[in-house]
């Protein structure tokens, strides 16, 4: 598209509950939203950094700056078309800040969606099977004060309508923890276990513990850096490993795969900067037979919209972090994600680009700050 504005905000939307994993709470979601402005075009997009640089380095006023004073103005200098595949170059004397460019490829990936009648699920998985037309809702448990709170917590999820379960797990809040939610829900329900890398490989004996659970897998047990570490607890451990902080890349994840750091691949676009990029991992994960899943940040509406438009993706093997709006917020600035609680499945947008409609006036209530940069 030819862009002629950008417009940057940072919402707020008050969390129903604080949700708390090892690298932190939240309780406000705030996050950058974007939108491309052209003659005859636009296009929306989310950035996934969290308040604080807790998951990342990356941060919701941190991002707005980087999209305000580096990515926009990069955008902003071309004099023709800007395509989504041209961030790469337009981008490449950028280190860093993956969520912040992955937000402007969302935008043109949008745009460029609606320009050629394309939904964002076709446009991530253009070639045969295609994408799914439902993905299965899945929801994500932060932490709890007792086993007992969170079982409790998970039992009414369940019965909702969903069928895999994570809970987030840190040391003092981890076994007794998992333990009580598997025989609240019993064994059929998938549910796995997320540490945001709160362990290190001197626990090993104790996460072992988990392995008589059941459980699909333990994501990111160790520190974002430590591969070996994870390879070498993928041999003491009978749970697969399934890696998220770490993959930062398509090629950290072939490399993640080929050490053994990991049997299970937990794809984040924004992580890799890149929806398309995450798109290609998901083909490179299915050429392999690798078990991969879409996960999410506390997504809003236009975040979650595309999260769903990349677990519709043929790769996309196990049920990801993609549950209803209504569980996070009570209000959003996109009509509300909802689960079929007779399939515990959501449907893929099917309209073009991101396929929501954007409430504005639910964006300009919900605004704290913004800037337009023009051309
Ligand atoms: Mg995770």
């Amino acid at each position: 598209m030819r862009i002629e504005a950008v417009e940057l905000r940072i919402i707020a939307l008050p969390l129903v509950t604080p949700f708390v994993a090892a690298h932190g709470t939240v309780t406000t979601r705030t996050a950058v939203i974007i939108r491309c402005l052209g003659p005859d075009q636009e296009g929306w997009g989310e950035c996934a950094a969290l308040p604080e640089p807790t998951y990342s380095a990356e941060y919701v006023d941190g991002a707005f700056l980087t999209l305000q004073e580096i990515l926009v103005p990069r955008l902003l200098d071309t004099d023709g078309n800007v395509e989504a595949t041209d961030l790469t170059e337009l981008f490449a004397d950028v280190t860093g800040h993956p969520m912040a460019r992955a937000a402007v490829e969302l935008a043109l990936l949008d745009a460029e969606g609606r320009q050629r009648s394309l939904s964002l699920a076709r446009m991530l998985a253009p070639r045969p099977p295609g994408p799914a037309s439902a993905v299965t809702a899945g929801v994500a448990l932060g932490l709890m004060e007792s086993p007992e709170a969170l079982a409790t917590e998970a039992v009414t999820r369940v019965a909702e309508g969903y069928r895999r379960l994570k809970i987030k797990i840190e040391p003092g809040r981890d076994i007794d923890h998992a333990r009580a939610v598997r025989s609240a829900i019993g064994p059929e329900i998938e549910l796995s276990v997320d540490a945001n890398g709160a362990y290190r490989l001197d626990d090993a004996r104790h996460l072992a513990e988990l392995d008589d659970l059941g459980l699909a897998y333990i994501e990111q047990p160790l520190p974002a850096d430590d591969l070996l570490d994870h390879a070498e607890l993928a041999r003491r451990l009978s749970t697969p490993i399934c890696l998220d902080e770490s993959l930062t890349s398509a090629s950290v994840t072939r490399e993640a795969l080929d050490m053994g750091a990991c049997s299970v691949v937990c794809v984040k676009a924004p992580r890799y900067g890149s929806w398309l990029e995450a798109a290609a991992v998901l083909d490179h994960c299915a050429g392999l037979g690798i078990d991969a899943w879409a996960g999410g940040m506390l997504d809003c509406g236009l975040g979650r919209a595309a999260n769903i438009a990349l677990a519709a993706h043929p790769g996309a093997s196990l049920t990801g972090d993609i549950a209803a709006t209504a569980r996070f917020f009570s209000e959003d600035i996109t009509q509300p994600v909802v689960v079929d609680p007779t399939t515990a499945s959501i449907a893929v947008p099917g309209r073009a680009g991101l396929g929501v409609d954007v409430d504005l006036d639910a964006v300009d209530r919900l605004t704290i700050r913004r800037d337009t940069v023009r051309r």
